[in-house]
């Protein structure tokens, strides 16, 4: 029998094997009962009664349907996760700017029981790289780690580079489609839907981009992180674009906060460039050019540069391609969504430069890094003001080309417009500061 695959998962009972079954487990009813409501307890979910009965009169839980359904009589098992980790001193990490090692240690100095920390650093600051030293310092505590974020390209970018600079601890990665299988690791790098499958399973927890889709106002997912958390559990948020709640929490003081406005290179981020066209739609519709399109086209074509265009939704994404075919035929380029099937191949052929562009919905807003890039956003007013920001993020990032074009076609003034634009000022403002004050 293997008990290690229940230290800290969570798992249905009938899941179990008679000799699991006879373990010391913790188990918790999974749907709670109310006079009128269901209450799961996996996914934190309320329903009403009269919502959720089955043919045979019991009820279900209808929200966490995609981890088995969950139904009255059902028992959450799960096994005490026992720290059974050998004390971990790591070598060398790779070296950290003055200012990247001055936040690196306050996310050390954040790692005490019970407590939340946010690091808040811009795009292209080297998020990853500043938490290596609190990854090694819970090492040597023996503490069990989960690094989660919503996206399974952002798993698959880190898997290989935490396994590098940590050789010596095994960790496993899971994702809804993942080639691995779960084992007891000492750190798991998982999406974060895959917090549902434990309870009380971690030391720290790590959770990346928390302002991002699916996390926004998502109770299930928020419930989750607290059951996949021990009690004395340390939280650290990382985000570059915070959203209003988690500003709140700073400021409430709720939340312990680590800054940093400055990228890795010391370079500013890109401004927003502009430009407002009233009949932005009607030129769309009649495929005429206009010159806030052709001009910086020609030039991105002529310099052999890739760039991405933004579009706010599906159906604009077929005219805008049909446009800028007409404008740069040499160049090759399409378009790509978040249900389309050859996502990660059109990247990759974006990367190999076998495209020259992509014409995309915000599903590249974030994780895309490739040199020399610069984008372009339709409609910019229809877009969220974290949106616009982690897309202006994606320009600049390396240190050779620390430059780029950030252009905004509206055809309309708005308010989220205005707000992304002082987000990277400020952000300038205060990079700025540091460097000269320190
Ligand atoms: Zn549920």
């Amino acid at each position: 029998m293997n008990e290690k695959r229940l230290y800290g998962r969570q798992l249905v009972e009938s899941e179990l094997t008679l000799a699991e079954q006879d373990l010391a487990l913790i188990k918790r009813p999974a749907l709670i009962l109310t006079k009128l409501f269901l209450v799961c307890q996996r996914c934190g979910q309320k329903t009403r009664l009269k919502d959720c009965r089955l043919p045979n009169g019991k009820h279900y839980c209808p929200h966490c349907l995609r981890f088995g359904r969950l139904t009255e009589g059902d028992v959450l098992c799960s096994l005490k996760e026992p720290n059974a980790f050998l004390p971990v001193t790591c070598g060398l990490l790779p070296k950290l700017s003055l200012w990247q090692e001055k936040c690196a240690q306050e996310l050390v100095a954040a790692l005490r029981p019970a407590n939340r920390h946010l690091l808040w650093a811009v795009t292209g600051a080297g998020k990853t790289e500043m938490l290596y030293p609190l990854i090694a310092k819970a090492l040597q505590n023996k503490l069990r780690i989960c690094l989660a974020t919503p996206r399974i390209d952002v798993c698959n970018e880190l898997y290989p580079r935490l396994s590098k600079v940590f050789p010596e601890v095994e960790s496993v990665l899971l994702y809804g489609a993942s080639v691995q299988k779960y084992r007891y690791t000492q750190i798991v790098l998982c999406t974060v839907h895959q917090l549902f499958r434990f309870y009380r399973a971690f030391d720290l927890l790590i959770l990346d981009e928390t302002d991002a889709y699916p996390f926004i106002d998502n109770i299930s997912l928020h419930y989750a992180v607290a059951n996949a958390c021990k009690q004395e559990a340390t939280q650290i948020y990382l985000t570059a674009t915070p959203d209003q709640k988690l500003r709140k929490a700073i400021q409430t003081k709720k939340i312990g906060l680590t800054y940093l406005p400055l990228r890795f290179h010391e370079q500013p981020l890109p401004s927003l460039q502009i430009n407002y066209i009233k009949d932005l739609s009607q030129k769309l519709q009649r495929k005429r050019p206009f010159k806030q399109l052709v001009l910086p086209l020609k030039r991105w074509s002529k310099n052999n540069e890739p760039f991405l265009i933004f579009v706010p939704k599906l159906a604009l994404l077929a005219p805008v391609l049909q446009l800028v075919q007409t404008l740069v035929p040499t160049l090759n380029g399409t378009t790509v969504h978040a249900s389309d099937p050859l996502r990660l191949d059109k990247v990759r052929l974006l990367r190999q430069e076998k495209y020259r562009y992509l014409v995309t919905t915000t599903i590249l807003e974030r994780g895309v890094t490739l040199p020399k890039l610069n984008v372009m956003v339709f409609y910019a007013e229809l877009f969220k003001e974290t949106t616009l920001v982690q897309i202006a993020g994606r320009v600049g990032r390396s240190k050779k080309h620390s430059t780029g074009d950030v252009i905004l076609l509206c055809q309309k003034h708005a308010e989220v417009i205005k707000r992304a634009r002082w987000q990277i000022d400020h952000a300038n403002k205060q990079a700025k500061k540091m460097l000269r004050y320190g």
